[in-house]
């Protein structure tokens, strides 16, 4: 089970993908967790990175496809079953990404694209907070943690992601629009792509995610 996931920022692609990592067993890579991780540890890519990621920007293509590269080669991983969160973000790394797995004897099987409208989107984006030691998002309003503030499983003060800020967020939105949605469209023509409904609750989301994943793997 070979699976990319694609959206706008806040579609809840993160929150889907572990879900799905965990029911199936698999690994799930993050690219935006992979980088926040460089950031937070200030290594030499984690340096070279924090200023486009703070800002909104998507970071270079060539530092994503080493590290992406680097990831899967791990561990065997990139012929075992994974699941893909945060790339491709532009058609140069889905390139990039297809020609990397043939060499490796791997392919991708399916992308799911989770749609989101704009407004609600931004609804999201703006409420979302952060647990900065286990990765676990909340939202101040849709699932805030049980103590104000604090992380449920962690204790610790959770965190507005810079890059969650409004300036940010527009640029986001429209590095989605102008590099990402293009690779949704190839994907599309490639004949892998499923659409979901991203609006509802993380569980009706997840429903609706893991049908298509029952149906396309016959499990
Ligand atoms: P995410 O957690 O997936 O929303 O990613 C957070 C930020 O990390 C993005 O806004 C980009 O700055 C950067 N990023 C993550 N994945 C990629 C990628 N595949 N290509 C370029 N930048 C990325």
């Amino acid at each position: 089970m070979r699976i990319v996931i694609l959206g706008p920022p806040g579609a809840g692609k993160g929150t889907q993908a572990k879900l799905l990592a965990c029911n199936y067993n698999i690994a799930h890579i993050a690219t935006g967790d992979i980088l926040r991780q460089a950031v937070a540890e200030r290594s030499y890519t984690g340096e070279k990175v924090a200023s486009y990621i703070m800002r909104g920007y998507l970071v270079p293509d060539e530092i994503i496809m080493e590290l992406i590269r680097e990831t899967l080669k791990k561990n065997n991983l990139v012929r075992s079953d994974f699941i893909l969160d945060g790339i491709p973000r532009t058609i140069s790394q889905l390139k990039d990404l297809q020609e990397f797995l043939t060499q490796q004897n791997s392919n991708l099987e399916l992308a799911i694209y989770i749609k989101l409208r704009d407004e609600e989107i931004l609804r999201r984006l703006g409420g979302r907070r952060v647990c900065p030691s286990c990765g676990n998002n909340y939202h101040i309003i849709f699932s805030p943690p049980v103590e104000e503030n604090l992380c449920n499983y962690c204790r610790i003060e959770l965190k507005h992601r810079q890059d969650d800020k409004e300036d940010a967020i527009k640029q986001r939105l429209e590095e989605y629009e102008n590099k990402t949605y293009p690779c949704i469209q190839y994907y599309k023509k490639e004949g892998i792509l499923e659409e979901v409904d991203g609006e509802g609750s993380i569980e009706e989301v997840f429903a609706r995610v893991n049908k298509i994943v029952l149906e396309r793997f016959k499990r």
